[in-house]
């Protein structure tokens, strides 16, 4: 569904992306971990298109990534983004965050938006937070519907970067049973995170990054329990 290849990356003089290759399969849960500064919020925004690239190619679907335009447009709502700092419209209720997307950008009758985005309210646990607005709910809660709205696109494929990097402990595990759900439901989906539980749960496959490049790529056994390189041996001692 997925395909980055031989993908370089410069920002100034820093070599953030090296020839790095990944595809995701449609139903995959590729969970992306390493240490800060290896690239990995990098690698989802090119994947989105929010960064270009320099050399090499990504494929959404079999379509190399547009440039610019509306094709561009579409592309981003079919690869759907989950950030950290949840990025909600804070001055529409949460109802209007999840609508406004799919009658906007997809052309959906709004009444139709709205049903459907209380159904996506419910899916993640907050149906009865929907006419508020966002500063109202816990971060959790947030992060949530931030889930809700990117699900509204009917994505293809969903990314997540480091979305509970910004919660409070309690509040990080309503958030990872959404996305476990999420997995289990066949949603491919795209993870950075530090949670190193949820990728031995949900991971099909881990990759771990480090200096830019894709080190090693495996099942979340194999990757933990027998870690190939030094480096990412040096990461999980750390880690876990
Ligand atoms: P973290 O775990 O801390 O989130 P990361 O693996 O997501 O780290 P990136 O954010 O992708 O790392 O950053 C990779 C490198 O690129 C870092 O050295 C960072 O300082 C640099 N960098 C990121 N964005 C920019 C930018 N817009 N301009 C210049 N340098 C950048
Ligand atoms: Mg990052």
């Amino acid at each position: 569904l997925i395909a980055v290849e031989h993908v370089d990356k410069w920002f100034g003089s820093l070599h953030v992306l090296r020839d790095v290759n990944l595809d995701v399969r449609r139903g995959e849960v590729v969970v992306v971990v390493g240490p800060s500064g290896s690239g990995k919020s990098t690698l989802c925004r090119v994947i989105n298109r929010i960064e270009p690239i320099d050399s090499g190619v990504i494929r959404v679907d079999g379509r190399p990534l547009p440039a610019e335009g509306r094709a561009l447009a579409r592309l981003r709502a079919d690869v759907g983004m989950v950030f950290q700092q949840f990025n909600l419209f804070s001055h529409r209720s949460i109802l209007d965050n999840v609508t406004l997307g799919p009658v906007k950008v997809r052309g959906i009758p709004r009444e139709q938006a709205r049903r459907r985005a209380r159904e996506l309210l419910a899916r993640v646990g907050i149906a009865d937070q929907a006419d508020k607005m966002p500063a109202q709910l816990s971060g959790g809660q947030q992060q949530r519907a931030a889930i809700a709205r990117a699900l509204a696109m009917d994505p293809k494929v969903l990314l997540f970067d480091e979305p509970t990097s910004a919660l409070d402990p309690e509040m990080i595990n309503e958030v990872l049973d959404v996305m476990t759900t999420l997995a289990g439901d066949g949603m491919t989906m795209v993870v950075v995170t530090h949670e190193m539980g949820f990728a031995r749960r949900a991971a099909d496959r881990v990759v771990f990054m480090a200096d830019g490049q894709l080190l090693e790529q495996a099942p979340p056994t194999d990757f933990f329990d027998h870690p190939r390189t030094d480096r990412a041996r040096d990461f999980l001692s750390k880690v876990l």
